[in-house]
């Protein structure tokens, strides 16, 4: 079976460095807010090209402290997709906002600025921006849509380490962004993880008292926080992990290239390709296909495994059934949710295994 994730394959030398640092910080005594801990966040705000990163227990956290330390919460409005991990639309909950559904581009199935434009109103506070799959698009024309209606811009870069647009690094356009290091994501822990990057050292020092029970000094507690850390040995590992991220996402990329150039069958589409060399680092290749249900199933028999990302939109989910939406409906979500279909595209993968997954899409009658 080709899996739509495999560490088990990952190289052996990963393994025997993830090994050392698991070691290191055993035998240090030291595992929660520690050294590990401050020279990850240090390596991952440069690796953003921010001056400031805040590690939290996951990605989920990353939003809600972020949201809170900009003081968005009670009654204020927050845009965004109904086409994302619900963890997106629960931190907005959770810190106590509003969240409010704009539809989607059908060919990215990304945010669409004009169905955005359409649900801003007098207590819009933040647009929301899911970089979904892994792709970035036209930041310059979401910048300026946020500061002509003097909104903040937030992205969840959960899907998308390292992705850039123009040479700029997800996370560095907006007031912050919120990384997960959830395992199946591009850069994963082996555990939860999480961080918020953000050039403001105000805003990262507000977010690093939010994840710690609001603690300013021992025992002294200004705010009502969480407890939410990334702890030592995450860090560490996220050390070593991520001196293999740009193999890895480079890796990912040619494999969508050849899916890109390979897969030809009418009755399977493939999304918009990415403008810009690093605009898309493929945590997910989705497929879109009137017949999703049978192309997984006969995907299954061939031995190609696939998953949906995802099936239902958050405002089908129960609990946001009434969630405020985009007057105009959020049809494209809609119809996205009904067609597509991830299909592996990991870095462990062969040249064999990009070949045969071409080869059974393309079979597909
Ligand atoms: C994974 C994910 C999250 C949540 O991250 P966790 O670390 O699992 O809390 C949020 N948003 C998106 C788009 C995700 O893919």
């Amino acid at each position: 079976m080709i899996l739509m994730n495999d560490f088990k394959a990952e190289p052996e030398e990963l393994r025997v460095a993830e090994l050392t640092a698991m070691e290191r910080v055993l035998r240090s005594g030291w595992y929660v807010l520690g050294n590990e801990l401050q020279t990850f966040e240090q390596a991952w705000a440069r690796r953003c090209g921010v001056a400031h990163a805040a590690g939290v227990g996951n990605g989920m956290d990353a939003i809600e402290i972020g949201l809170r330390a900009l003081n968005i919460g009670s009654g204020d409005e927050v845009i965004t997709t109904p086409m994302t991990a619900f963890a997106t639309v629960l931190a907005i909950i959770r810190a106590g906002a509003v969240p409010v559904l704009a539809d989607i581009d059908p060919g990215t199935a990304l945010l669409d600025p004009a169905s955005v434009e359409r649900c801003i109103g007098p207590k819009t506070r933040a647009a929301l921006l899911v970089h979904l799959y892994g792709q970035v698009r036209a930041m310059e024309s979401w910048t300026a849509l946020c500061e002509r209606h003097g909104i903040a811009l937030i992205e969840d870069c959960a899907q998308a380490h390292l992705a850039q647009w123009d040479e700029k690094m997800a996370g560095s356009f907006g007031s912050f962004g919120a990384y997960s290091f959830y395992p199946t994501k591009n850069l994963g822990a082996l555990g939860d993880g999480g961080a918020l990057v953000c050039n403001d050292a105000e805003l990262a020092q507000r977010a690093a008292v939010l994840r710690n029970y609001g603690q300013s000094v021992r025992y002294h507690h200004p705010t009502l926080g969480l407890n939410s850390r990334l702890d030592e040995l995450q860090a560490a590992l996220l050390l070593t992990r991520l001196e293999w991220l740009e193999g890895f996402t480079a890796r990912r990329c040619q494999i969508a290239r050849t899916y890109h150039a390979g897969i030809a069958n009418s009755a399977v589409r493939l999304l918009s390709r990415p403008i810009q060399a690093r605009s898309h680092v493929y945590h997910l290749f989705v497929v879109l296909s009137q017949e999703r249900d049978r192309l997984a199933h006969h995907l299954k028999e061939k031995g190609v495994q696939t998953l949906v990302h995802y099936p239902v939109p958050v405002h089908g989910q129960p609990p946001c059934k009434e969630l405020q939406r985009d007057p105009s409906g959020l049809r494209a979500a809609e119809q996205h949710a009904a067609q597509c279909l991830s299909i592996p595209c990991h870095p462990q993968m062969s040249d064999a295994d990009v070949t045969k997954v071409i080869d059974s899409i393309n079979a597909f009658k």
